[in-house]
């Protein structure tokens, strides 16, 4: 247990593992005479978002962080095996690494690569230190694999891309509510509640989504849809809405542009059509479309199921389109939510460590976003380099070795991209690579040098949930072994590297200052937001200009976020992935969470309890697909595809399509989902195509 050393103890945090934030209270108690370990207690505490309620994986966080596994010092590889160092050699070894690396190729041949689950403070830091420490432009994340369809949808349609455009409390008043590509009963289990409720008020819950989930068993409507067919299926539901006159003419006059574009584009759209491209009955998308269309009160969710395509962006669009053209939005029970799945999803993407962004959602392409903010950094805007590439496209450049040199923190690029093979080749072969983390993952592993950081029991700092409200993380603990604060390590590397003057924070409540002052007239403004107020108010809403203002919970009301204050309808054609099932490779493949893991694993597989409920990985697989290629429940499979293979047991269930297998997504090795997943991008946000990868199944037994 190595934060023995801080005697027993009650404190109160949220859960680290997914954007709800739930808030609890742990209590560690001394040892009693004759026992052998430290006894934990974990409580709920009911919060704006979470109302007292814990899911399993919430119940079991603490264990990760007190696991035997954490890294407690500095680790340099020498001769193939890792050595502990001190602080002071680890961090001049990256100095010297990093000059020489910039001199001899150019600071761009640094990229550095971060992640959702960073506080606010230190994503914004990560940002800075890119573009002041080592004036690098090559800076992403693994949210890139999260957000950036729906992000990028929302930016478009209503001018700023808020996760929830209403409250969570909005949900029970909603009197239909889709779901699309959510999995929220294993994802977010503690918002379900928000859901049966708003069913007993008589909601419809539309679920759509290939396979019959735990969240599907409570729709009224489940449209087994096709994967990577969503786009189409929302300009069908569409379609209807027009056709059958269930729109709000006087909302979309008022507060839309672009409704006659769209309607001549919904006039060349055939219904027949989008039913044989989705696997959806005419029948089924009329119903699911009039039970939207006919409600008084209507949300719409999204979800990685949906916004994990080469054509999410698009399909969330489409999915805006019918918000817009019902006019639910801005009003009680009414709205959008993209439903984000990384702890720190919401806030992770807004100050900066995205290669298109500055904090606040300013843009590093606007001379006017880039002159406030040098200004805030106290330097020359000429000196802010321009945008760089996406999360996986840096992983081609280091492939390519345009990029030299790498600093992952808080992430596992060599599970969680796409493509694993590639990225792992190309990882193997970088110059110097760096990794900040509380474990031995996969990705430190393959690193010259390992930085221990702290984990939420003992770094403070400011997440915003998927509501978009602002909530302060306070912690007590000391730091176990010779773990430092991310934040920390990225203010003394800075200062080793002669930039000491703008990275002079001594607490994440500084740094928040500064952010706070940095997102001050962007889109997602927190000027208004202090930490004494996080703590009086318990949590406060982005946008918050002043801190006499409260935060706005339902967006929209009155105006959306465009200039002239109008929503943008996006009749756009949907696309199929360049790759579609044929001959080699028939099958489709979607990749997903399972209840008891966050991400790729690192954090829940060092948890005993998290561990023992998903002890190895699966695919599911069709009864009558698995007779097909003669495959038994549970036996070792090989899946493939033409960017590799990857070995699980088989799960054979009628819950899901028969063109269609799915695998989690939390593990490594040769359990490696992403040995197969499809690397073609979103053009317009660099999503890879998690949810469209096409593949063929084998047993591996001996013949
Ligand atoms: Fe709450 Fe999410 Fe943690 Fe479960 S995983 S306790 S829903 S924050």
């Amino acid at each position: 247990d190595p934060v023995s050393k801080d005697s027993g103890f009650v404190m109160e945090t949220q859960c680290p593992f997914c954007s709800v934030q739930c808030k609890m209270q742990i209590t560690k108690a001394m040892p009693v005479p004759g026992a052998r370990r430290y006894s934990y207690t974990v409580e709920g505490v009911p919060n704006a978002a979470s109302e007292g309620r814990l899911c399993v994986k919430g119940m079991n966080a603490f264990q990760h962080a007190v696991s035997a596994d954490r890294l407690l010092h500095p680790l340099v590889k020498r001769n193939g095996e890792f050595v502990p160092v001190s602080w002071e050699e680890a961090l001049n070894t990256i100095r010297d690494r990093f000059i020489s690396i910039s001199e001899e190729h150019g600071p761009d041949a640094i990229g550095l690569y971060g992640g959702g689950s960073l506080t606010n403070e230190t994503a914004y830091l990560l940002g800075k230190f890119a573009r002041v420490a080592l004036g690098t432009k090559y800076i992403d994340y693994n949210g890139r694999f999260c957000m950036s369809a729906a992000a990028s949808a929302g930016a478009k349609t209503f001018g700023v891309d808020r996760g929830l455009t209403c409250r969570l409390s909005d949900i029970p008043l909603a009197r239909c509510i889709v779901l699309a590509g959510t999995n929220i009963a294993e994802c977010q289990p503690t918002l379900m509640p928000y859901f049966t409720k708003a069913k007993e008020n008589g909601a419809t819950i539309i679920v759509i989504d290939p396979r019959v989930t735990a969240t599907a068993s409570i729709a009224d409507i489940h449209l087994q849809i096709k994967p990577g067919t969503d786009a189409a299926l929302a300009n069908g539901m569409l379609k209807v809405l027009l056709e059958e006159d269930m729109i709000d003419e006087k909302f979309i006059t008022a507060r839309t542009n672009g409704y006659d574009e769209l309607k001549r584009h919904l006039s060349e759209v055939s219904l027949q059509e989008v039913a044989e491209l989705t696997g959806i009955d005419e029948a089924n998308i009329r119903k699911a479309a009039a039970a939207y269309g006919k409600a008084p009160t209507g949300i719409i969710f999204t979800a990685r199921g949906v916004e994990q395509q080469t054509d999410g962006h698009v399909a969330v669009r489409n999915f805006l389109n019918m918000v817009l053209a019902t006019g639910k939005i801005g009003k009680p029970g009414c709205g959008y939510g993209a439903v984000t799945g990384q702890g720190n999803g919401q806030g992770g993407r807004e100050h900066g460590q995205k290669s298109d962004q500055l904090p606040g959602y300013r843009s590093i392409e606007s001379d006017v976003d880039r002159a406030y903010v040098a200004k805030v950094w106290g330097i020359d805007p000429e000196q802010l380099p321009r945008k760089g590439v996406s999360a996986y496209e840096m992983m081609e450049l280091v492939h390519q070795r345009a990029i030299r040199s790498l600093f992952v923190m808080g992430s596992n690029p060599v599970v969680s991209n796409p493509n694993a093979n590639l990225v792992e080749e190309g990882l193997s072969k970088v110059d110097f690579f760096v990794v900040a983390d509380m474990f031995l993952s996969e990705t430190a592993r393959m690193a010259d040098v390992v930085l221990p950081v702290t984990a939420y029991l003992e770094n403070d700092g400011t997440l915003t949930n998927l509501e978009g409200r602002v909530l302060l993380r306070e912690t007590t603990l000391s730091a176990p072994g010779e773990a430092w604060h991310d934040w920390a390590i990225l203010c003394e590397l800075a200062n080793r590297l002669g930039k000491s003057s703008y990275f002079s924070f001594q607490s994440s409540e500084q740094i928040f200052e500064e952010l706070r002052v940095a997102s001050r007239g962007g889109l997602a403004d927190y000027y208004g937001i202090t930490y004494d107020r996080l703590r009086r108010e318990g949590g406060v809403y982005w946008p918050c200009p002043s801190p006499e203002q409260e935060g706005l919970g339902n967006m929209f009301k009155d105006s959306f976020a465009h200039s002239d204050g109008k929503a943008v309808f996006h009749p756009v054609q949907s696309r199929l992935p360049q790759e579609t099932p044929d001959e080699e490779f028939p099958l489709t493949m979607t990749n997903g969470r399972v209840l008891s893991h966050y991400l790729t694993g690192v954090q829940t597989r060092r948890s005993p309890s998290l561990a023992a409920r998903s002890v190895e990985n699966y695919v599911e697989i069709h009864p009558r697909t698995a007779r097909k290629y003669q495959i038994e429940d549970g036996e070792w499979v090989e899946v493939s595809s033409r960017r590799g293979s990857f070995n699980v047991r088989s799960r054979i269930t009628d819950q899901i399509r028969e063109d269609t297998l799915f695998v989690p997504m939390h593990w490594g090795g040769i359990q490696n989902v992403n040995k197969a997943t499809s690397p073609e991008l979103d053009p317009n946000c660099k999503m890879p195509g998690f949810k469209t990868s096409t593949v063929m199944i084998k047993p591996l037994r001996m013949r």
